[in-house]
């Protein structure tokens, strides 16, 4: 007889062995033991390789890979991606040290985000690192503190596209939009750039994020190759890196289908082949945060207390939104749907039951699973949130309610 299938079977990055999770190796109750407290988030190193490896098998060989370490700035983690891409992006002051502690080239970090302080800008200026400038104003702070400091500051244009990167789970570009400067005046602000004391990298067009569609990340593409042509015949030098964005999306929900990452690594390999003569020798960059570390990492927490509610079983966790705002609905998301959730050493077999896991604030906001199929779990079992490794813990409100914070461990 085969082993039971969990219900999240297609999301389960993990090994999974006499019906226990098995992360990096090592079985999930071992693991909670080393950590030597619940809750934590864990990330694994194997994981994050493959998926690389994974692009780098479909994307065009010629294109760099950026990680977008919002998604996860966890120190030991940047660290280990550091390994494997060719750049990291950056989007406060406190990620860039991080990133430059890692050791990657500062010419490879690039630092994007509205509102800029001066202190950051001068920072990433002394660290020689691109700044993608969000507005005409952040283009005249960074001249001006460049020239206080005598250095010369590397910056590149965050361009507001003139569309939209359909079927996103959130757009940032299209549209009036906070980031960037709309393509309509980016032609006069390079001609700002040429006469102040700055160096022209070239583009940043970041049109959305969290896309499953192939079909709307192609036409993305395809749209972002032309304007950036079009925006190069105004540039005070040919562009020398073009940053395409991102977006691909992970799979959360039943029904989600993994994007297709084949027939997108093709389509671009073909609109590259057309554009390279108008590019000249400028570098692609794709830029990812989710797709690399969102499926490497698992939230664990820990049932203290199984009660019912008129006929309702609910699992009463240690952990909660404060740690994991994303997983109870609240980041964004317009209707609340349940992650991949299961009991770390009943993940498919032994009686199942319809429970719900909250957390221990005193908001009904607090809902880790909604009345979802569960291995039966009694206080003291673990609790496992996946495809949880972006916007987990640091997308979330910890100090809500004063509970103690999670901890986290790459493995
Ligand atoms: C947040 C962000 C990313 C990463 O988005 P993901 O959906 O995690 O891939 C990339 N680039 C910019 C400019 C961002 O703001």
């Amino acid at each position: 007889m085969s082993a039971p299938r969990p219900q999240h079977a297609a999301l389960l990055q993990f090994e999974v062995k006499d019906d226990s999770l098995y992360i990096g190796g090592i079985p999930l109750a071992r693991l909670a033991q080393r950590v030597g407290q619940t809750p934590f988030y864990v990330y694994e190193r194997r994981a994050m390789t493959e998926r690389v490896a994974l692009l780098r098998k479909h994307l065009p060989t010629d294109v760099h890979l950026h990680y977008a370490m919002k998604a996860n700035p966890m120190p030991a983690v940047v660290q280990h991606m550091a390994g494997l891409v060719d750049g990291i992006d950056v989007a406060s002051g406190g990620e860039l040290h991080v990133a430059l502690d890692t050791g990657m080239d500062p010419a490879r970090i690039s630092f994007a985000g509205p509102g800029k302080s001066d202190a950051e800008l001068s920072c990433a200026i002394a660290a020689g690192i691109v700044l993608n400038l969000e507005s005409e104003g952040e283009m005249e702070r960074a001249a001006l503190i460049g020239q206080r400091l005598g250095i010369q500051p590397q910056v590149a244009v965050r361009v507001n596209p003139d569309f939209e990167l359909k079927s996103s789970g959130m757009k940032m570009g299209g549209g009036p939009k906070q980031f960037g400067v709309d393509a309509e005046r980016v032609p006069q602000m390079l001609r700002r750039i040429a006469e102040l004391e700055l160096d022209f990298h070239g583009f940043h067009i970041f049109s959305g994020s969290q896309n499953l569609k192939a079909a709307a990340i192609q036409e993305a593409h395809e749209k972002t190759l032309a304007l950036a042509i079009r925006l190069a015949q105004d540039a005070p030098r040919a562009p020398r890196i073009v940053n395409i964005g991102g977006g691909f999306g992970i799979p959360y929900f039943p029904g989600e289908e993994r994007l297709d990452l084949e027939a997108v690594g093709a389509n671009l390999r073909r609109l590259l082949e057309e554009a390279r003569p108008q590019l000249g020798q400028a570098q692609i960059v794709i830029e990812l945060g989710r797709y690399l570390v969102g499926e490497a990492g698992a939230y664990v927490c820990r049932v203290v207390d199984r009660k019912e509610s008129r006929g309702q079983v609910y699992l009463v966790a240690d952990g909660g939104l404060h740690h994991h705002l994303s997983a109870s609905g609240n980041f964004g998301q317009v209707i609340r749907k349940n992650y991949p959730v299961v009991i770390g050493t009943r993940v498919a077999g032994g009686p199942r039951e319809t429970a719900s896991v909250v957390g221990p604030l005193c908001t009904p906001l607090d809902l880790l699973a909604d009345q979802m199929e569960l291995g039966q779990a009694q206080a003291g079992d673990l609790v496992v949130l996946l495809q949880s490794g972006a916007y987990g813990r640091t997308a979330s409100p910890a100090a809500f309610l004063s509970h103690p914070t999670a901890v986290e461990v790459l493995v």
